[in-house]
């Protein structure tokens, strides 16, 4: 179909804010020519996104020859979005701006409950936090809220989540500002947003979560599938071992049994840093866990690889973790691959810290640019 004038003009300050928050600074003749619009064409789109106060006039450029370019600069802290990841006993919080930096982060303990109460006091720590963080919600394009289960397609409902009790649908909407935007992700998701953001070609990729529980997101050609049930990339319950441990789901020999975060952390006193740190000091009952670890990793990772034939990102609160361990657990898949003996489609996530709050948050933060 073809685009009217208003969606050239709009398709064309939205390329514009791209390329500026890329660079950081640019000149105009430089985007004019980089983006094939004339130089006034470019001015007067500046003109349009300083009036929103997302860009700004940034001195001259040093000269070329001829006059001075006058110099346009993202300003990415115009506007920000904040993301929160509830589990069963902690909120975790970010806020990001246009450049998708993390400006704050926090993660209090608040046990959850399918209560008023517990969205009473979610919406106050929420509330909290962007004071503390100093953002307003007047420059707020969105709260994202991440949860361990299955979310509804229009992002209103978690419709059933083990880890948190809820066996039936359930609306959260946080008493928060109105006017507001809010919606759910399923946590895997959103710390799938983190790897497709700001990526001209994202291709095609898994994106394995490890956190407190297991899941999983499919990118096909840049886009995220959710299957005929919102439950695509479900890894934590692909059976690795039947008859092995019993998965929070009720079967046994799930991937979560040995996936899970808390797998690590709990003989670590609930702390994952602590495990890697033991684990990595060579202490016996550690460095064998996380042995075992790496190994049912590998079983799964070289499984999907099989399914997809796509690269494999290991993210949530481990894959922060696995860098160090990143060549023994290739070499491992490798040995299980039937077709190559490397396995460097395996890779980290992106994101060290807080993925899942802040792909919840980079959600509103696409969503403003391309309204731009
Ligand atoms: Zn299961």
């Amino acid at each position: 179909m073809a685009m009217s004038a208003m969606d050239v003009k709009r398709h064309n300050r939205v390329e514009l804010f791209r390329a500026v928050l890329k660079k950081g600074r640019a000149g105009r003749g430089e985007l004019a020519s980089e983006l094939g619009l004339s130089l006034p064409t470019v001015a007067g789109l500046v003109r349009e996104l300083s009036g929103l106060g997302v860009v700004e006039g940034a001195g001259e450029l040093p000269s070329t020859g001829g006059r001075r370019a006058s110099a346009v600069a993202a300003v990415p802290d115009a506007r920000f979005a904040v993301g929160v990841d509830v589990t069963r006993n902690h909120l975790s919080m970010a806020v990001v701006n246009l450049k998708g930096e993390m400006k704050a982060h926090e993660r209090p303990a608040v046990k959850f409950a399918p209560t008023e109460e517990w969205r009473r006091r979610a919406g106050e720590t929420v509330a909290g936090f962007m004071d503390r963080a100093g953002a307003p919600p007047g420059l707020c394009c969105g709260v994202g809220i991440s949860l361990p289960g299955i979310i509804s397609e229009d992002g209103k409902k978690l419709l059933r989540s083990h880890m948190l009790d809820i066996r039936r649908p359930a609306g959260i909407v946080l008493p928060l500002d109105a006017g507001l935007p809010q919606r759910l992700f399923n946590d895997a998701s959103a710390g799938c947003l983190t790897e497709l953001w700001g990526e001209d070609e994202p291709g095609s990729f898994f994106y394995l979560s490890l956190s407190n529980s297991v899941g999983g997101a499919l990118v096909i050609d840049g886009r995220m599938v959710a299957g005929d049930n919102q439950r695509a990339g479900e890894a934590g319950h692909v059976c690795l071992r039947p008859g092995g441990s019993r998965c929070y789901c009720g079967k046994y020999g799930h991937f979560d049994a040995f996936g899970s975060a808390l797998k690590l952390a709990d003989p670590a006193g609930g702390r994952l840093e602590d495990f890697f740190a033991r684990a990595e000091a060579g202490e016996r009952a550690f460095a064998r866990a996380l042995s075992s670890y790496l190994a049912s990793l590998a079983l799964m990772a070289v499984n999907l690889r099989m399914l997809l034939d796509c690269g494999i990102v290991l993210g949530g609160y481990v894959g922060g973790f696995l860098g160090p361990h990143l060549p023994r657990l290739r070499a491992r898949a490798a040995s299980l691959d039937a077709f190559q003996g490397t396995a460097d489609y395996l890779r980290l996530s992106r994101r060290k810290m807080e993925g899942a709050a802040a792909g919840a948050a980079l959600h509103f933060i696409e969503e403003f640019i391309r309204g731009l």
